[in-house]
């Protein structure tokens, strides 16, 4: 069920005519991914931007264009094609289809088929931020809410045509994710975004040398398997690990961690925040642009700085923290003591603390023995998997955010 939350839903998307529309390939290839059928309704103007060929390949499926067809009516027309959706999602909306939606048109495929549907319906909008903005616009997607039409997005951004503002589609990932939470509203974190770092960093020394850590990621990216088994929408940013990209998760691969940190910042806003990572403290002022060589002055001196706190740098933000906001603390040694410490200086919610020392088999393994510190209570995990850690977090996740 983790990564095939939409098994048997059927859902049909109509591709409205925007710049915006190839990332609508994405999308049917996410909500493939997690197991829905996809139909896949194209307007005339839509054709402009993606090819039936290349909808009909991604989502397997043939590709309704034309509402008087006689082969298409003869094999599911469009009150059938309606019917027989679990959810019908419009991405990219354009200005000009949520007007017809707005005043209930019927002049095309697609126009139609929304008239006759009953099914819940979720609309993406992408535009210019003036055609958005416009008055009449925004009356149209207050009919729509009234109508109980679903929207997610648009998002804020630099649009195709240079502007900055309201407009942009959602990600395909968001909109994947508001289609999971609309099928399965009950799944206990439907609608969240949980953004998780995990892995080492590596910060370089030359092209060919680094500083880095022994964590493996393993237990970041059972946390983030975890989080989208229990529905919700998951932005993994990982530092270099052996690990396969967990299915269904938006995954941002980085090296170092002012990489890391950017890749954070851009994922935000989030509900919960998992700082999972074991993040180098330290890099080196100024790599070197070629290789060092030995040399008969002996070894080089290093000249280190100080990397950002990426764990504080979101805690601490006064717009925009995250509701939950969970660090770990890796030690050896004195583990509740600095645990505690972290706490209080990153101001986190919760810390996962663990003695990482060489008899713990931390490292690499594929068990963790954690002690849960938070708003004073101490709570010791027996060694467990680092799966069953995950959901027992994950389970904690849950009861703070309702
Ligand atoms: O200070 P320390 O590295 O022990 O703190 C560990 C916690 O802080 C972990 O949750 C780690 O992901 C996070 N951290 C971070 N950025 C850093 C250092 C640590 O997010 N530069």
């Amino acid at each position: 069920m983790a990564d095939a939350d939409l098994t048997q839903a059927r859902v049909l998307l109509v591709i409205g005519g925007g710049i915006a529309a190839f990332r609508s390939l994405d999308l049917i290839r996410l909500l493939r991914a997690r197991g829905a059928n996809v139909q896949v309704v194209l307007t005339r103007a839509a054709e402009q931007f993606v090819t039936p060929l290349s909808v009909a390949a991604l989502s397997v499926n043939p590709v309704r264009q034309d509402l008087f067809s006689l082969g298409d009516e003869a094999e599911m027309g469009h009150i059938e094609l309606s019917r027989s959706a679990d959810l019908i999602v419009v991405a990219p909306a354009t200005a000009d289809f949520l007007a017809k939606m707005a005043h209930g048109h019927a002049d095309d495929l697609a126009s139609t088929t929304l008239l006759a549907t009953d099914k819940p319906v979720l609309v993406a909008p992408a535009m210019n931020v003036r055609m958005w903005t416009h008055a009449a616009t925004q009356r149209n997607v207050a009919q729509l809410k009234t109508d109980g039409v679903a929207f997610v997005g648009p998002d804020d951004g630099e649009m195709a045509c240079g502007e900055f503002g309201p407009g942009r589609m959602s990600k395909p990932d968001a909109i994947a994710q508001a289609v999971a939470a609309m099928l399965r509203p009950d799944a206990p974190l439907a609608g969240r975004h949980v953004l998780i770092t995990a892995g080492p960093t590596h910060e370089p020394i030359d092209p060919v040398r680094f500083i880095g850590n022994r964590s493996s990621g393993r237990q970041g990216y059972a946390i983030a398997r975890a989080a989208r088994a229990a529905g919700a929408r998951v932005t993994l940013v990982t530092g270099p690990t052996a690990l396969l990209r967990p299915q269904g998760v938006e995954f941002v691969t980085v090296e170092t961690a002012r990489e890391m940190l950017a890749a954070v910042e851009a994922a935000l806003p989030a509900d919960v925040f998992v700082a999972a990572a074991a993040v180098a403290d330290w890099r080196v002022e100024t790599p070197e642009g070629q290789k060092l060589k030995k040399t008969a002055q002996g070894p080089p001196a290093l000249k280190l700085l100080e990397n950002p706190d990426i764990l504080a740098t979101v805690a601490k933000k006064a717009m925009g923290r995250p509701q939950v906001v969970v660090g770990f603390a890796a030690e050896t040694g004195h583990v509740v003591e600095y645990g505690r410490k972290k706490l209080a200086s990153k101001n986190c919610d919760l810390i996962v603390a663990n003695d990482v020392g060489e008899d713990a088999r931390v490292f690499g393994g594929d068990e963790n023995e954690v002690v849960l510190i938070a708003d004073g209570e101490v709570t010791p995990w027996p060694r467990m998997s680092k799966d069953e850690v995950a959901r027992k977090l994950v389970r904690l996740l849950v009861e703070r955010l309702s």
